[in-house]
């Protein structure tokens, strides 16, 4: 089977899942297996969101005018889904609040049943996305993931690949469908958490075991939307992904640099890191100039993970209107 059609297949198994179990906790009144159906449906939508946005971010059209290519795609796409999550955090916990102060009878038995077919399905879909992670090509070829044409992106130089994501393309195995793979595994908990909370209501009939439940579903729930919304808002900001200091420093100590100004570090996605800098040579020859960029650039790609590197080179003689920012 092809790896984008068990990944579908992983998005149709996880959607009924979904409705499932969202019908089936309003029909028989647990607030925790709706909880756990929202989680359900914001994971198809995470995935599903972040497997378009790569797939956008590889095509081989580009649109002259998007000169930093479709990057920030996943960034909008993971502050959306921090944003909607934030909105069904809020009902679950306003839903089980009301449901500890009105309690309303529960069908225990239902529940179980509902719980453990989906269970079985997301250990199902855990495994469609499992052997998708597997399947990937080794031939490192930047544009292998794609599977489709590959022209215009399979060159490495910046001009001909605007900033593919590296790691993306060229990984043993794809980021995104491992921690998806993972998560969809420990989503399995939560639905196994469902389940002996429903035996428990079943033989006790202590129905607040469940919007308790519903409580613990929403801490998970917040927990993931914090880092999302935090990471991505980091991102939008353009925060540095690295130590600024340390990268000054290390530009500093690199023979014949004098001086480092100006220096900007962003991320653009989550794996393509950007940097620019004003550096002041001690040094008018331009062959010796030409090594120091060499070396700057493969070790900023080596130590701190900085892929695309612009520097504009000063020398002793540099007027000052050269460089309006930096010396006024
Ligand atoms: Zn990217
Ligand atoms: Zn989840
Ligand atoms: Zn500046
Ligand atoms: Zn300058």
């Amino acid at each position: 089977m092809k790896r984008q059609k068990k990944i579908f297949l992983a998005c149709i198994v996880t959607f009924s899942i979904f409705f499932m179990e969202l019908f089936g906790g309003i029909l028989f009144g647990s607030v925790s297996l709706i909880a756990d159906s929202y989680h359900v449906i914001m994971d198809v939508i995470a995935l599903f969101t972040s497997y378009l946005a790569l797939r956008m971010v590889l095509k081989p059209n580009w649109r002259a005018d998007y000169s930093f290519g479709y990057h920030r795609l996943e960034v909008l796409a993971a502050l959306f889904n921090g944003g909607t999550l934030s909105v069904t955090i809020f009902l679950i916990i306003q839903e089980s609040i009301d449901r500890l102060l009105h309690p309303e009878p529960i069908e225990a038995g239902m529940i179980i049943i509902i719980a453990a077919i989906g269970l079985v399905a997301n250990l199902i879909s855990a495994k469609f996305l499992g052997e998708a992670k597997h399947n990937h090509n080794h031939d490192h070829n930047y544009a292998s993931i794609t599977e489709g044409s590959t022209e215009g992106i399979s060159d490495k130089s910046c001009a001909d690949a605007p900033l593919i994501c590296p790691t993306d393309a060229c990984s043993d195995e794809d980021v995104n469908i491992k921690s998806a793979y993972l998560h969809v595994l420990g989503d399995a908990l939560s639905s196994v958490l469902v389940i002996v909370g429903a035996i428990i209501i079943f033989f006790t009939e202590i129905t607040w075991i469940d919007p308790l439940l519903a409580f613990g579903i929403a801490a998970i729930l917040f927990k993931g939307t914090y880092s999302v919304l935090k990471e991505s808002l980091a991102a939008i900001m353009s925060k540095s992904p690295v130590d600024m200091g340390k990268v000054q420093k290390f530009l500093e100590q690199i023979p014949k640099v004098t001086n480092v100004h100006d220096l900007h570090i962003w991320r653009l996605c989550s794996r393509v890191a950007m940097l620019s800098a004003h550096v002041k040579l001690n040094t008018e020859n331009l062959d010796s100039a030409e090594q120091i960029i060499e070396k700057i650039e493969a070790q900023l790609a080596s130590q701190f993970n900085i892929q695309h590197v612009t520097i504009q080179l000063e020398t002793p003689g540099t007027p000052v209107k050269a460089c309006n920012i930096c010396h006024d």
